[in-house]
């Protein structure tokens, strides 16, 4: 019964269909990008991928792409996933360094390769044999921010390698008016800024979804993942299935948030599969999240030390978000502005 509901609202979609697109929270002007490339026309991949290019190429955005806090060695490592409905295919790429938009490279992996997925210097070869220059990508913000989150750690002495203390004088300036010397343009509003997350490692990553008025979806999710990972950690957005997973007989899903324990429920295959066995977009993203309580047996105090964000868009239009603490937002282009809607959640904090 449940399967004959999917397929009715599939066989819905194709007498009715509208564009839409849906993104995390961030992805507001994303959104509205894709919109203007869906209604001239443009294929659904090609337009969700310039929806996220803003974000990449944006060196104030701290999670995503060129600006992207690094790993623990201060190194930005991007990772970026893309599906295309159409011609059910993938490719994704995991810690590449040195490309702003990995989310091109994801789908040039897609398009010009027999693999789905390539990974760190081989990800980073790749790009430059297609045209793509490496850079640096680590911006005078997240540097500082990097630095700041050096001088937080701590040894079991309380000793840290990254302050000047046993042979500076007695007059000599604190740790942060030390970073002031070394970023002097930087404001007391930047400086908190850095110690916040410095002290809370953020994460941060825009996952895009949009169905067009023939009925067509891709996805695509990018992102700088998990600030001051070590090198080499991959989450779950370039992993198909997990942080992105489009069937274009059903509809798309993504993810933002803690990728480990997305992987660990492969969330964005489990929803699309939710909706092809009947449920509603929101019932299939809280029943994703039922499944990571579960995993720690619904344990509070465990639970509220991450944050996990679903999205899911069905091929007949519906679409939703649902997160595992509620407060989110996620961004939807029905055609007009770009807005805010409110995301459902499993849990109240
Ligand atoms: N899911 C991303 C990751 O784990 C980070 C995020 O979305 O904030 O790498």
């Amino acid at each position: 019964m449940l399967a004959t509901a999917a397929l009715s609202s599939a066989a819905a979609a194709q007498s009715n269909p509208r564009s839409i697109v849906i993104s995390s929270a961030n992805g507001v002007r994303a959104c509205a990008r894709a919109m203007e490339l869906l209604k001239a026309g443009a294929d659904t991949l090609d337009a969700v991928i310039a929806g996220v290019n803003i974000l990449e190429e944006d060196p104030e955005d701290t999670s995503v792409g060129f600006g992207g806090l690094p790993n623990e060695e201060g190194v930005v490592e991007l990772d970026a996933s893309v599906m295309h409905g159409p011609s059910r295919r993938a490719g994704s790429v995991a810690s590449i360094r040195g490309v702003k938009t990995p989310s091109k490279i994801a789908k040039l992996v897609m398009e010009q390769t027999d693999h789905i997925m390539l990974v760190g210097e081989g990800a980073g070869r790749f790009a430059e044999s297609m045209g793509y220059r490496r850079e640096i990508l680590l911006t005078e913000k997240a540097r500082l921010a990097w630095l700041v989150w050096k001088q937080s750690l701590r040894d079991a002495s309380g000793h840290n390698n990254w302050v000047g203390s046993l042979d500076a004088p007695a007059t000599a300036a604190k740790p942060s008016a030390q970073l002031k010397r070394l970023f002097p343009q930087a404001g007391d509003d930047l400086l908190a800024w850095a110690w916040q997350v410095a002290v809370h490692p953020p994460t941060g990553t825009i996952n895009c979804l949009a169905l067009n008025a023939h009925g067509e979806m891709s996805g695509v999710t990018t992102t700088s993942g998990l600030a001051w990972k070590i090198p080499g950690r991959v989450g779950d957005s370039p992993i198909i299935g997990a942080g992105l997973y489009v069937d274009q007989d059903v509809g798309g899903a993504g993810s933002t948030g803690r990728g480990e324990e997305n992987i660990r429920i492969a969330g964005a295959h489990t929803i699309v599969e939710n909706m092809r066995h009947g449920m509603t977009p929101k019932e299939a993203c809280l029943d994703a999240l039922k499944r990571v309580a579960r995993n720690f047996s619904d344990d509070r105090a465990k639970l509220l030390q991450f944050d996990l964000s679903f999205y899911a868009l069905r091929r007949d239009g519906e679409y939703a978000s649902a997160s595992l603490w509620n407060g989110h937002n996620f961004a939807v282009n029905d055609g007009g502005e770009s807005r805010l809607e409110t995301a459902a959640a499993l849990l109240e904090r």
